[in-house]
């Protein structure tokens, strides 16, 4: 089997520039299991299915498809479809972000995504990044990153993300406060919470470049 490189960690730690990075330079696969929480939460709310209906997103999560396919676009490299619609922008909206960790804490969901994610990695070849990757779904992986930083630091990088994407503004504040609510939620759930894996290695990223951590995960996975 090819290796697996598990990437965990709080939102806006930079693991997703980081995990892209690291699948590129060793000729792996990044997958984003973010996107896929992101993805039917979108089609939750499309639906105007209420957020606590367990049993109606149970069985939309159970009978859904969710695909992930590399592009040529530099700011949305990964292009998310769910039930062939493409959902690459409108799955980093406010809306989607401000929900996802309540849809992300039910059984069934995670269920689903994380039995699909053991499909596409069954081969290995894989960077996965997500909360539970060292921890639930690869606890195999040959590789653990947990990647942390500040929330100050977290909250300018999402600004930053913001200001690129041309999307409205949204105060530093406000992010901090919605990093800080949304990690509370993530640590705080039953069913696989976000933990850093025993095995794996903490990488604190406050003043460092996405390349340079990227160049300390790569030389991790080499030695
Ligand atoms: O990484 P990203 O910020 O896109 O993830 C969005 C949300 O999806 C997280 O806040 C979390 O609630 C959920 N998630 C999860 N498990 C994963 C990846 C993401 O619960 N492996």
């Amino acid at each position: 089997r090819q290796p697996i490189i598990a990437i965990d960690g709080p939102a806006g730690a930079g693991k997703s520039t980081v995990a892209r990075q690291v699948a590129n330079q060793l000729g792996l696969v990044y997958l984003d299991t973010g996107a896929m929480y992101r993805a039917i939460t979108w089609l939750v709310l499309e639906k105007g299915i209420s957020i606590d209906d367990e049993c109606a997103i149970a069985e939309l999560v159970n009978d859904c498809r969710i695909e992930l396919t590399p592009s040529q676009n530099i700011q949305f490299p990964v292009q998310v479809w769910i039930n062939d619609h493409n959902v690459t922008q409108v799955i980093r909206t406010v809306e989607v972000t401000s929900q996802v960790s309540a849809i992300a804490a039910q059984s069934a969901v995670r269920k689903a995504l994380v039995q699909q994610q053991q499909n596409w990695g069954q081969k290995g070849g894989l960077v996965a990044e997500g909360r539970d990757i060292g921890t639930h779904v690869f606890p195999d992986a040959e590789v653990k990153i947990f990647l942390t930083a500040s929330v100050a630091e977290r909250a300018r990088r999402r600004h930053q993300d913001f200001s690129t994407q041309g999307q409205a503004e949204v105060s530093l504040e406000q992010l901090e406060q919605d990093i800080a609510a949304r990690d509370y939620k993530d640590s705080t759930r039953t069913i696989s919470p976000l933990r850093k894996a025993a095995d794996a290695l903490e990488v604190e990223t406050d003043g460092l470049t996405p390349s340079q951590v990227a160049a300390r995960i790569v030389s991790h996975y080499q030695d």
